[in-house]
């Protein structure tokens, strides 16, 4: 484990953009979010989750996968440098593996095919996550119902804790290893440092709300399917997609043509299962007209069809679907009516 002064900070930024095309928390037109720094005064460290998720660096709201024309099809370049994201906080880190469990060429699928998105792949491959431990989580968090906490390093390449005068890191992967060997300015952390870091950890575990079993979450889901509890959960929803934009977990997307006189580009875009024609079929039929039928797909899926997929919830309890629903729809009230019922 290192410690590197706060002094040293700027310089250790400085470094990073020599190397990669550097991500952090900044305000941009009156959003908290991640953008591309020049330099670390660009940094808005002022909130301890941004609005929107770190998800958009690695899976843009918008991409031109294709340009086509009469002499054939261009793909546009990639990332000059690779990517290192400061700033990201566990339950984003996090996020990231479960993207990839859908993008990534290793993802575990249970039919086996293995489908590599080169776009995604392209960025994320060879990224270097940091992940800084929340200290003082907020009262929309919940990452410890998954088993997970604010100090919580998986996911992340190199985890980092704020202690006040320094910034403690420490390697979680082999490209962490790496890169925390060539960093300049840094020495080793102390014992007594270790032990201010620990006493921050259980602090900040204190400051979580209680956790909830979420044991038979997917039982319970498959048995609920056609229940009215639907009516009931759904009943305020205005079906904004909100929460879907900010989710960090969430990636559904629609592939839409933009042609003129025999030229265009092909675009990927997001796209959400809260939206009514998201479903839309050509022959004008929709298997998901009311709005309770996409509640629920969005609740099976991150509690239980990605479970059976993939082996986990799709959620890491950020809470960003709590604090933007425009009519207070909170998931964690949502998960605690399914495992009464
Ligand atoms: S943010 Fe709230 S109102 Fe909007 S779609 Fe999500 S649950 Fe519904
Ligand atoms: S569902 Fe809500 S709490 Fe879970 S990852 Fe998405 S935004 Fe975060």
């Amino acid at each position: 484990m290192i410690r590197l002064e706060k002094d040293g900070f700027k310089n250790f930024i400085e470094e990073l953009i020599a190397e990669y095309a550097v991500f952090a928390p900044v305000m941009k037109d009156g959003k908290h979010m991640f953008g591309n720094i020049s330099s670390v005064e660009d940094i808005d460290s002022s909130r301890l989750n941004t609005e929107m998720s770190p998800k958009e660096i690695f899976f843009p709201h918008s991409e031109v996968l294709f340009e086509y024309d009469e002499d054939g099809i261009r793909v546009a370049d990639g990332e000059k440098k690779p990517i290192a994201v400061w700033g990201m906080r566990g339950c984003d880190a996090r996020s990231l593996r479960m993207l990839d469990k859908v993008f990534g060429g290793d993802g575990e699928r249970p039919d086996n095919i293995k489908f590599e998105d080169p776009y995604w792949e392209r960025r994320y491959g060879d990224s270097l996550i940091f992940s800084v431990a929340c200290n003082e989580p907020l009262s929309t968090c919940f990452c410890n119902w998954f088993d997970s906490g604010p100090h919580d390093s998986a996911g992340a390449d190199i985890f980092v804790v704020d202690i006040g005068d320094a910034f403690l890191m420490d390697a979680v992967s082999g490209k962490g290893e790496e890169f925390l060997k060539g960093l300049s300015g840094s020495g080793k952390a102390s014992e007594k440092d270790k032990k201010k870091a620990a006493v921050i950890a259980e602090e900040a575990v204190s400051l979580l709300g209680k956790k909830t079993d979420l044991g038979e979450l997917n039982d319970k889901l498959k048995g609920l399917f056609h229940k009215p509890i639907w009516d009931s959960v759904s009943a305020k929803c205005v079906n904004c997609g909100a929460c879907s934009f900010t989710c960090s977990t969430c990636h559904c997307f629609d592939i839409q043509d933009e042609s003129r006189k025999g030229r265009g580009k092909r675009v990927r875009i997001w796209d959400a299962c809260m939206f009514p024609i998201f479903t839309k079929e050509a022959s004008g039929h929709n298997p998901r007209s009311l709005s309770k039928e996409r509640v629920r797909q969005r609740v099976m899926h991150k509690y239980s069809y990605f479970v059976d997929n993939h082996g986990e919830f799709l959620c890491t309890g950020c809470g960003r679907c709590i604090s933007v629903c425009p009519v207070n729809l909170d998931i964690r009230e949502v998960i605690r009516e399914v495992l009464a019922s």
